[in-house]
């Protein structure tokens, strides 16, 4: 059974990253080991507009989202809410036993500015949740604008979940003040899934060092005394960092105004085709996500059986709409490796496979 992977992560992963994950496995103490992790650091810098350092944890995104909580929240963390992610953050910091407050916007809507200044001007919060790009629907924010707004506010630690734009567009965390940048394998970078590059200000060390309760996996000084010699806290999963060091030579080779260029195309590409044929975007005008499209389900159509045909018949599978979603909207992804004929490709097989799936309305 194989198929091909159009839903917003995992997204399908090349050979060649594939075989580099083959490479034999060196000693993560191993002098190989520091030069290999030491190599990839101005790349990644790059990527995040950086220099802080980049720290590599093995574990899926919640690993870290949920560490860099319990590294810097003292007080109370301010949970920027307007998807499943961003809700799902609120419940994380409130089952690590911190202080949490929910900011909510409907989802699909992105995070204002403005009811965010009025927020934090309350003076209740040393930290603050946000997620620039909403997968579960599609919505990016407006990062600049809300980044203006934070820094306007000294004393929180901005924690920013990047996962599924970073590499697909620029961030510049430097200059936008992000604290804690986390970015994500599965999405944008078409790597599998498991492993979360995060860059960590001066300020959130500062804050960790200050923090109890930080425990050992996810605390950002344990990650900051290893990376200064060129190592991870614990052993890292090797394949994975091979397959970054593959994905930042294809990085290098196409150059990033071209990959940004080419996510943004093809986001175009495939937002047009969805309004040609009648579909509605579900997040607010102005904030679609440019790594992929939720469209409304307004034409009626039978998600499960349309994607029961396209993985049939055509190898290829979408997503059905992200929990209260399912079969409200769906979502295609352009993030990855996708070129303009993977995409054509996509969108001949969805013409075909909607000509032959039932309406339910
Ligand atoms: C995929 C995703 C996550 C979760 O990542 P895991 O690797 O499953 O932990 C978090 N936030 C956003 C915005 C995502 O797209």
């Amino acid at each position: 059974m194989s198929y091909k992977l159009f839903i917003p992560g995992p997204v399908a992963v090349s050979e060649k990253t594939l075989r580099a994950m083959t490479q034999p496995l060196v000693g993560h103490r191993s002098s190989d080991f520091v030069s290999l992790y030491q190599s990839l650091q101005p790349e990644l810098q790059a990527l995040f507009f950086t220099q802080d350092p980049v720290y590599l944890s093995t574990s899926s995104a919640w690993g870290v989202m949920e560490g860099a909580l319990r590294n810097v929240v003292q007080k109370k963390v301010l949970c920027c809410m307007n998807g499943a992610f961003s809700d799902k953050w609120l419940d994380v910091a409130q089952r690590c036993g911190l202080a949490a407050g929910a900011l909510r916007f409907e989802w699909g809507q992105p995070v204002d500015p403005a009811a965010l200044r009025r927020e934090l001007a309350t003076g209740q919060y040393d930290a603050l949740t946000l997620i620039h790009n909403e997968t579960s629907c599609g919505c990016m924010s407006d990062l600049a604008a809300v980044m203006a707004v934070v820094r306007e506010f000294p004393g929180v630690i901005s924690i920013i979940d990047t996962i599924s734009s970073f590499s697909a567009l620029a961030i510049r965390k430097d200059a936008l003040g992000i604290d804690i940048m986390i970015a994500g394998s599965q999405k944008a970078l078409a790597l599998p899934p498991g492993l979360t590059p995060f860059a960590v200000s001066a300020r959130a060390l500062e804050r960790a060092a200050a923090t109890p309760g930080r425990g050992y996996y996810f605390d950002l000084l344990e990650f900051q005394r290893n990376h200064a010699n060129g190592m991870t806290p614990s052993t890292p999963v090797i394949p994975l960092i091979y397959a970054l060091q593959s994905k930042l030579e294809d990085i290098r080779s196409e150059g990033l105004e071209t990959r940004y260029a080419r996510h943004a195309r093809l986001n175009q590409t495939v937002q047009a085709w969805g309004r040609a044929r009648g579909f509605t975007l579900f997040p607010a005008a102005g904030y679609g996500s440019v790594t992929l499209n939720c469209f409304n389900n307004n034409l009626g159509y039978d998600l499960a059986a349309l994607n029961k045909l396209l993985k049939s018949k055509h190898h290829l599978v979408i997503d059905g709409g992200y929990g209260k979603l399912k079969g409200k909207a769906f979502r295609i992804s352009n993030m990855g490796d996708e070129t303009d004929a993977t995409i054509a490709a996509l969108l001949q097989s969805l013409d075909s496979a909607l000509a032959e799936t039932p309406r339910l309305a």
